[in-house]
């Protein structure tokens, strides 16, 4: 099941206010109450044409987009980094996220602002120290993320808040996939129609019941947690007006485009 979040059109009696919905096919998204997170799916009656509406991030985390760092051994490398022996955590304010076709703004504070491609997992319920054999239990399903980096300011700051932290820095989208599997699919970044990073899921260092078994021994993850699982090698900056794609198969891709220098 895919699950989007929408604004409705302007002269629909959907209202104004933003509705969750299930994509049923190519172009039909049948309406849900509430927040499916947290209310489960229950459809309203309503259908709506998915090229009808404005597609939003379809998560909005209430507390914390959890990301892995150098989650990836050719990553690691290109940043002239040894292999962690366990996984890095950081975390982007959840005032970051942006939905799909939303614009990067460029922080008049940086110089340099990178595309980082990233599956992200989307947590279903409350959970502490959660077994590896019960990871499946927490969550809800994965969508696709761009971890958008100030590389100059990550480099001068030696912490990466500010870095990463920017409104708009967090795109999500383009839905939430319940039933996606991680496995060995491709997973790649494209900027301006060229592809940057290209390499698979299982190439990750940490894998998904390891990353939530490690993070939950840290912190207590709420519904509707947001964690990044960490970047491919091939990051680079984008230059001004840049359109970048995210894309995993099977999931799904994610544009968006980058503003003029601010
Ligand atoms: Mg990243």
């Amino acid at each position: 099941m895919r699950i989007v979040r929408f604004t409705p059109p302007p002269a629909s009696q959907l209202g104004r206010d933003p509705l969750f919905g299930v994509l049923e096919s190519d172009d039909l998204i049948s309406v849900i109450s509430g927040d499916p997170i947290y209310q489960g799916v229950s459809k309203t009656g309503a259908t709506v044409a998915l090229s009808d509406v404005k597609l939003l991030a379809p998560v909005i985390p209430r507390s914390k987009v959890l990301c892995i760092g150098k989650n990836y051994a050719d990553h690691a490398a290109e940043m002239n980094s040894e292999v962690p022996d366990e996984p890095i955590i950081f975390i982007k304010p959840n005032t970051s996220v942006i939905g799909p076709n939303d614009t990067i703004v460029w922080p008049a504070m940086s110089d340099r602002v990178d595309y980082e491609a990233e599956l992200a997992i989307v947590i279903g319920r409350v959970c502490k120290e959660v077994p590896i054999e019960r990871v499946k239990d927490v969550i809800f399903g994965y969508t696709l993320a761009n971890d958008v980096t100030a590389r100059n300011l990550q480099k001068k700051d030696g912490q990466w808040t500010r870095a990463k932290g920017f409104d708009t820095f967090c795109p999500l989208g383009p839905w939430i996939d319940t039933d996606f599997e991680p496995g060995n699919q491709a997973i790649s970044a494209t900027l301006n129609g060229e592809v940057k990073q290209s390499a698979t899921l299982n190439e990750m260092i940490f894998k998904i019941p390891q990353i939530i078994n490690f993070v939950t021994q840290v912190m207590t993850l709420l519904p509707g947690d947001v964690i990044l699982t960490g970047t491919p090698a091939g990051i680079g900056p984008m230059p001004e007006g840049a359109q970048i794609t995210v894309a995993i198969a099977g999931l799904g891709q994610l544009t968006n485009t980058l503003s003029h220098r601010g």
